[in-house]
């Protein structure tokens, strides 16, 4: 397709074809705004073609009606084959969003494989037919409840975890039998591309998953308000989720959102301050801070808080930033220029309303979109900076007088996605989770997403749930059919409404 020299160009994947269209996306690595690659764009005429090949594969049964055991000898076999090319879907991955090759390896792809192997594990266990308890009233009857796939399901990504919250997607879509289109975020559509052609080789038929990049507005909207998409499963911004609930409620879709976080990482007085430190930091740090679960909130006990700070400020100072294929850089720049300047000016309102930078709080020189370790201490729970969501790598640093004045300024948000609490009395911590509304509250630890168990926020963090054993419940429609024992007409409850024949 291209000289070794030439830039390579990505044709989008519809109906198991290969499709080029008229306009071009430039993919640019955020570290050094080197071009990566060209992609195709599509438009709305794209999706619809997609969501065409889609309906006509569903219809035809080819992947909705094998049995589910089949489906997951497929999608293993899927998951077998991106692990053999898991370096490559690396590069792909981390020369489109700059995260740093520890992560891309251990996050973006080594979590994608793995828990799109999870989702070919449920499809085996998961409970297609749940035979209830037989009925004697009014009459003698057994109903089953069938969980059924719901048709084509469309998938919009995000850039900051692009193959790993698009296969939260695709991989229950998949299992449950639905066909897919997918419209990856305008930055980084080649992790998916290549994994739409590997699922093809290794036996996914034509048409189950298609891939269309575009833009949001246009191809992501048009999916969105798609009279052929029976369910939206988005991750991405706030403001973009109310558009998506928007559109989808023309033709009532089911729709599963995974969208923004103000995480609170709460120091409790009893916490291991050496652990809680890195903790903190870790939690914040990872991916420059574009993570939806991290912790963005440090509440730091009132009297500890100079100290904690200290200790945050001498421990973030060894947080380098470098090469993202260099296997010593900790942190990678952000994504694009739009976003830097973004956090930049998060910390100079920050500044204005009277909070102090402790570390960082500047760019980088390009080339690349670099923004500095940043620690923000003095900050009030009502300061933008703690309302809003940064994604960059910075960490505000709140005081708070107790647990119960800890768990006020945690709940005091918006958003309910993620929460750790940094406490050496498990009961203590348990019972501060116990309060916390958010969906997963990590006591000593941070960014733990376990496939085993549900993801998703509370509030305008989100609605629904990712992952977990229940995670095809939302790709399935639950059908009940009901069989009647009475064994003839006598014992039928029908003169409600007619009167006995003799
Ligand atoms: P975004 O919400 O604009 O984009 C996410 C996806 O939605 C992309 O695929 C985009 O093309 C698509 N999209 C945009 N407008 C659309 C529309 N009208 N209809 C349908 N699809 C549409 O996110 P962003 O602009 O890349 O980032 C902005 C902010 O969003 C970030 O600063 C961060 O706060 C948040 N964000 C959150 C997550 C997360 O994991 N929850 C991920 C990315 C961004």
């Amino acid at each position: 397709m291209t000289t070794a020299t030439e830039v390579q160009h990505h044709l989008m994947r519809i109906g198991g074809q290969d499709v080029d269209s008229g306009r071009i996306m430039t993919l640019i690595d955020p570290s050094d705004e080197s071009v990566v690659a060209t992609v195709a764009q599509g438009d709305a005429a794209h999706v619809d073609a997609a969501v065409a090949a889609a309906k006509a594969a569903f219809d035809t049964g080819v992947w909705s009606r094998k049995t589910p055991q089949e489906r997951a000898t497929v999608m293993r076999r899927i998951a077998d084959a991106a692990n053999d090319a898991i370096e490559h879907l690396i590069e792909l991955e981390l020369s489109c969003n700059g995260a740093t090759i520890r992560q891309a390896t251990g996050f973006h792809i080594g979590y994608a494989i793995t828990h799109f192997s999870y989702f070919a594990d449920l499809a085996d266990a998961y409970a297609w037919r749940r035979p209830a308890p037989i009925m004697t009233f009014p009459t003698l009857a057994q109903s089953v409840v069938h969980r059924e796939p719901i048709g084509v399901v469309a998938a919009i990504a995000p850039w900051n975890f692009p193959l790993l919250l698009t296969l939260w997607k695709v991989g229950p879509a998949l299992a449950a039998g639905n066909s897919v289109v997918v419209k990856p975020d305008e930055h980084t559509p080649l992790s998916i591309l290549e994994f739409a052609r590997i699922a093809e080789r290794n036996g996914l038929p034509p048409g189950v998953l298609n891939v269309v990049p575009g833009d949001g507005r246009e191809a992501g909207a048009r999916l969105a308000s798609h009279p052929d998409v029976g369910k939206i499963a988005f991750t991405g911004s706030t403001a973009v989720g109310r558009e998506i609930m928007r559109l989808a409620s023309g033709t009532v879709k089911q729709i599963t959102l995974e969208l923004g976080g103000k995480g609170p990482s709460i120091v409790l007085d009893d916490a291991d301050l050496d652990m809680a430190v890195d903790g903190v930091l870790y939690g914040c740090f990872v991916h420059s801070g574009q993570v939806c679960e991290s912790g963005t909130r440090a509440l730091v006990p009132r009297d500890i808080q100079d100290e904690f700070v200290a200790r945050l400020v001498e421990r973030a100072k060894t947080v380098t930033m470098g090469p993202t294929r260099d296997w010593d850089t900790d942190m990678g720049p952000v994504i694009n220029a739009t976003q830097q300047a973004r956090i930049l000016d998060y910390i100079r309102g920050a500044e204005a309303e009277g909070a102090q930078v402790a570390l960082g709080g500047q760019a980088l020189d390009g080339p690349g979109f670099w923004v500095q370790p940043t620690i923000v201490a003095g900050v009030t729970n009502d300061m933008r900076i703690a309302r809003e969501e940064v994604f960059g790598p910075v960490l505000v640093v709140i005081p708070h007088d107790g647990d119960d004045d800890a768990i006020t300024i945690a709940n005091d948000s918006d958003y309910g996605l993620a929460a750790s609490v940094w406490t050496s009395d498990n009961a203590r911590g348990l019972a501060v989770a116990e309060r916390i509304r958010s969906g997963s509250v990590w006591i000593n630890d941070a960014h733990q997403i376990n496939c085993q168990v549900p993801f998703g926020g509370y509030k305008q963090s989100g609605i629904g749930r990712e992952l977990g054993p229940d995670a095809l419940d939302a790709y399935t429609e639950a059908k009940t059919v009901h069989l009647d024992l009475s064994g003839g007409r006598a014992a039928k409850p029908y003169d409600i409404l007619l009167s006995h024949a003799d």
